[in-house]
């Protein structure tokens, strides 16, 4: 995500027109704050069902706001029989729907794209709101769900099927057809971006959705659902069942849901990939991370240091894209002092949020202290952050380790937070050897100046997304998005044209009319 943040021109087109109040702002949503200041911020959030909110089921969980520990709003835990009446609103709608064309199926999200653009402000606000990341970033999740948008926009001109005349007067052609009510499950992390990496594409090309969304960060969830009802989506067509586990394993058994894409912890990845496939749906499932970055002595030191540390620091450490371990390689120690100095910008509560709870607060402290009695030198501590008059929130600060051994937790396990593991390597095999040993393989970077090395480890690193002097290298569309080994289960990619083929089947149409009686090797 540091191509959306305010270096990008595309976010700064986008921004200076909402300063310039050129979009203008309309606040229409049904997500007003209470008055009452000893209440919930917003009333309860419901499920979205036929393209209504359902009342609140009376199970339910705190919402928490992680930059001051204040109660946002209740989340309720989905039974099996909420789910089942989101798969029939889906399954209702499936025939007009996937029998639209392509056309007009995406008009909506022309509509819908500038939704998202008047409505830019005030879906920010509600992302730093239930997340705690910073302005910045939040704007920069908006500003990712209208490019995906604009992406599905442009499906009819990818999935034009191919015709060919095959044998003499007898004709092939391909087409896409959708595979019906499809579900998709979203971590915390991203509440906008990461529902869109699934939401357009899939409706677009003729499915009902259900949208499982975090529990963690529910209310984002419910705003997308109005925005692409004012658009014009027909009711059923897309669906939002709010819960945890007894409503995605309702989701992986459910036999009307033909296809259940999930991003989230390697671990409940392997849970529902397995689950769903069991259950002979197609699944592909996104799970966990932990990403190299390469330093060669001959990186460009400037470049380099803020780079890593914006990679490390961005969105508190809790995205899966974010740099974990730097590879040290040779003569480097003149970047890690510039590197340490420039995480020391990096202020909690100024330009870090906080991270999603007091749990993920514990496990990152419990993996530095873990570290440091391991061996690892510390070089800057974020452990006992507090920002005056946010004293309830979850902070963190960064927090860089020196010395750290492959075979120490820190270097393998994923921590999502704010904090970078820096071991030393002799050489650049060296380097890649620890890289490729890692169970995880969604991305990897190296920093240097020459084309050389930077192919020779682009080549040979395992992650299947891989930059160059580039901290965070997230495909930007229309290229796709998708690791590999114990970061993505299944075949393809979720995001650009390998979506294509997830949502869809494709037929292939054998025609020979009658001009032509004479028999050949195809009759
Ligand atoms: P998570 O796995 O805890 O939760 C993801 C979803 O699964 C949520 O909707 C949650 O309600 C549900 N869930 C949780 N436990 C479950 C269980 N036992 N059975 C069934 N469902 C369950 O992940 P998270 O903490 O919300 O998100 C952070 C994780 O997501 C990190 O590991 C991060 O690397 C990963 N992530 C990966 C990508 C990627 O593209 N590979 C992108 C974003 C986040």
């Amino acid at each position: 995500m540091d191509q959306y943040t305010e270096e990008n021109p595309k976010y700064k087109i986008l921004v200076s027109l909402h300063r310039e109040g050129i979009l203008g702002i309309i606040m229409s949503s049904t997500l007003v704050p209470t008055s009452d200041p000893t209440a919930a911020r917003y009333p309860p959030v419901g499920n979205f069902i036929a393209g209504r909110f359902d009342p609140t089921s009376s199970r339910t969980i705190n919402v928490v706001n992680p930059s001051d520990g204040s109660l946002l709003s209740r989340v309720p835990l989905s039974s099996p029989d909420d789910l089942d009446a989101a798969v029939r609103a889906g399954a209702e709608a499936f025939p007009a729907w996937s029998t639209t064309p392509i056309k007009e199926r995406v008009q909506i999200f022309y509509r819908y794209r500038a939704l998202l653009e008047r409505h830019f402000d005030e879906l920010a606000e509600l992302i730093t709101e239930e997340h705690g990341k910073i302005r910045s970033e939040a704007e920069a999740e908006v500003v990712k769900a209208i490019e995906l948008s604009e992406f599905a926009c442009s499906l009819p001109q990818i999935v034009a099927g191919e015709v060919l005349e095959v044998s003499r007067g007898i004709e092939c052609r391909t087409d896409h057809y959708p595979l019906g009510v499809v579900a998709s499950i979203v971590p915390f992390n991203f509440p906008s971006m990461v529902p869109h990496w699934t939401i357009p594409n899939a409706i677009a090309l003729g499915n009902c959705m259900i949208l499982k969304p975090s529990e963690l960060v529910p209310l984002s969830a419910g705003r997308i659902a109005e925005l692409l009802s004012e658009a014009g989506l027909p009711p059923g067509v897309f669906n939002v069942v709010h819960g945890t586990v007894e409503v995605v394993e309702a989701i992986c058994d459910h036999p009307g849901i033909a296809a259940v894409s999930f991003v989230g912890s390697t671990r409940v990845a392997k849970l529902v990939y397995r689950r769903a496939t069991a259950n002979l749906k197609r699944a592909l499932a996104l799970g966990g991370a932990k990403n190299h970055l390469f330093v060669l002595p001959d990186a460009n030191p400037d470049l380099t240091s803020s780079n890593v540390v914006a990679s490390m620091s961005g969105c508190t450490g809790q995205r899966c894209m974010a740099g974990s371990v730097m590879l040290a390689v040779s003569e480097t120690d003149h970047i890690v002092q510039q590197l340490v100095t420039q995480a020391r910008t990096v202020i909690p509560g100024k330009n870090l949020g906080p991270v999603i709870s007091p749990a993920a607060k514990q496990r990152i402290e419990h993996h530095i202290e873990a570290a440091v009695a391991a061996g690892a030198t510390l070089l800057l501590d974020g452990r006992g952050a507090t920002v005056p008059g946010r004293e309830g929130g979850f902070w963190i600060g960064p927090t860089i380790l020196d010395q750290v051994r492959p075979d120490m937790a820190i270097a393998q396990e994923e921590v999502f937070g704010p904090v970078l593991a820096i071991i030393r390597a002799r050489d650049v095999d060296q380097a890649l050897a620890i890289e490729n040993a890692s169970p995880y393989g969604n991305a990897a970077s190296v920093f240097t100046e020459s084309g050389g090395l930077a192919r020779y480890v682009t080549e040979r690193a395992s992650a299947g997304m891989v930059g160059v002097n580039v901290g965070v290298p997230v495909p930007r569309e229309p290229f796709s998005f998708g690791g590999t080994k114990s970061s993505k289960f299944g075949h393809g990619d979720i995001t650009g044209r390998p979506a294509v083929l997830f949502w869809t089947d494709l037929k292939k149409i054998t025609t020979k009319w009658a001009l032509q009686p004479d028999a050949n090797w195809m009759s």
